[in-house]
């Protein structure tokens, strides 16, 4: 699962290196190209996700020279291997021709249009490696200072190390915290129940302090675990993390739910559920006290027989509660929420910071709060910032806010803190 390096990659590459040893003027170049495919590629069945492999693996290769060479990383990156480059400039040229070939015409895959974002990364030897493993590093290393800096692609630089943390560097930090260092947190932010002010759940947030001691924003590290394949690590890690975090409030005397994030992908896992499953009994939880906060557009692929459809079922069947997050960004949902049997909905943000201002925000939180209510579905609103907005919301029969009016998240102790400050509960001694 976690190949970061192709097979055949670092022999092609050193191959080519041999044969054009002593060859004046030239250089062994390497392309990392990086796809972040559109949302809705991720509402396909698998299928079609190995298709779009395949017809990237096709646009791509329509570009090389016939002594190119191709190799694909877990159907994300596509790693170049290009002798006999005359100068750094072709390598700019090709990332160029990438960029606009797949950033200005989707990929059609299946009579489907599939928006593609690429990002490249490229280095030369010797001068930015002289080893292959190097050599794909430096390339890597572009790639992601490419990506972070929303250009397309760059051409690896020496500084770029520095504002660029060592692919390596990350792996092994990222490696480290999942067998339980404490870099890789998840914190609480507290929902709070509009009608009693108790704290009754609250969010789990990943919070991850890198070696260099810099925090790093969750959406980063989601997209540097998908980077690295790491992907099943985490999850299982995140899983038994939220497991414990939630054995711990039991300890406490506390009976808080907690809810957690998935990703798009996840729902294509038909290995979710049962990691799920693995964590809630090593704790011997309640499923109830777990919820999952899964994106609208995410879970709209759940159509009968698609794979979202089977984990979905799944997961309800397992008795974790669902909930949809960001609700209102994709807009399909009104109609479909029915469908869904889900627990809980959460307005998404960007309705909630205009809501005393704007009129049309207002109608679309009260209508999402109308029908999830009629559905029986809880409404969570959340970043909420002031007491206006939460009164506001309150008035509309929203049922829990969440926001830094509140809390923002916070370290298990210090959530723990927060909930006896607030509602004065002395401590319980755990039932063993
Ligand atoms: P989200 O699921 O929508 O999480 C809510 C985000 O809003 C959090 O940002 C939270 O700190 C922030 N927030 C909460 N209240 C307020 C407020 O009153 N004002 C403002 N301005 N912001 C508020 P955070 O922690 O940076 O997370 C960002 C996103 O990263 C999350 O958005 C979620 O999509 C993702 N994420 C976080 N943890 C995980 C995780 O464990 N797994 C996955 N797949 N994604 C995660
Ligand atoms: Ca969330
Ligand atoms: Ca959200």
């Amino acid at each position: 699962m976690d190949s970061l390096i192709p097979t055949g990659f670092l022999s092609a590459l050193t191959e080519v290196s041999a044969r054009m040893a002593g060859s004046e003027g030239q250089g062994v170049g390497v392309i990392s190209l990086y796809a972040q495919p559109d949302a809705a590629l991720y509402r396909l069945p698998l299928e079609h996700l190995r298709r779009f492999e395949r017809a990237m693996e096709r646009q791509i290769r329509a570009q090389l020279r016939s002594h190119d060479s191709l190799f694909a990383v877990d159907g994300k990156e596509w790693l170049i291997v290009l002798p006999r480059v005359v100068s750094t400039a072709v390598l700019t040229l090709g990332m160029l021709r990438f960029e606009r070939i797949f950033n200005e015409n989707p990929l059609v895959v299946d009579g489907l249009d599939l928006p593609v974002r690429v990002v490249c990364g490229a280095a030369i030897s010797p001068d930015h490696g002289q080893d292959g493993f190097h050599l794909l590093q430096s390339a890597r290393i572009a790639g992601l200072v490419a990506g972070r800096s929303d250009c397309g692609s760059l051409l690896f630089e020496p500084s770029m190390e520095r504002s660029a943390p060592n692919i390596a560097v990350l792996e092994r930090d990222l490696r480290t915290a999942f067998s339980g260092g404490p870099e890789l947190e998840l914190w609480l932010q507290p929902k709070v129940h509009l009608y009693s002010a108790e704290c009754r759940s609250a969010e789990a947030l990943l919070r991850w302090r890198n070696s260099m001691g810099e925090s790093v924003p969750p959406p980063v590290v989601i997209g540097l675990i998908d980077r690295l394949g790491l992907r099943h690590r985490f999850n299982r890690w995140l899983f038994q993390q939220a497991a414990q975090v939630l054995h711990q409030l039991r300890m406490e005397g506390l009976e808080i739910d907690v809810s957690i994030n998935l990703s798009a992908t996840d729902l294509y896992d038909a290995e979710v559920p049962e990691l799920i499953g693995q964590a809630l009994s090593t704790w011997n939880l309640e499923a109830g006290r777990l919820c999952l906060e899964i994106t609208e557009t995410s879970m709209m692929d759940e159509t009968a027989g698609s794979n979202v459809s089977e984990v979905l079922q799944r997961l309800r069947q397992l008795g974790v509660a669902l909930s949809i997050d960001d609700f209102g960004t994709g807009f399909s949902g009104m109609s479909r929420l029915k469908r869904l049997a889900v627990q809980e909905v959460k307005i998404d943000r960007s309705f909630v910071i205009d809501l005393l201002t704007s009129a049309r925000d207002r109608e679309i939180a009260a209508s999402i709060i109308d029908l999830s209510h009629r559905l029986d579905i809880e409404v969570t609103a959340e970043g909420v910032e002031d007491a206006n907005t939460a009164e506001l919301l309150a008035g509309m029969g929203c049922d829990y806010i969440q926001g830094f009016l509140h809390a923002p998240a916070l370290p298990l102790a210090d959530f723990v803190a927060w909930v006896r400050a607030r509602e004065g509960i002395g401590r319980e001694p755990a039932q063993t």
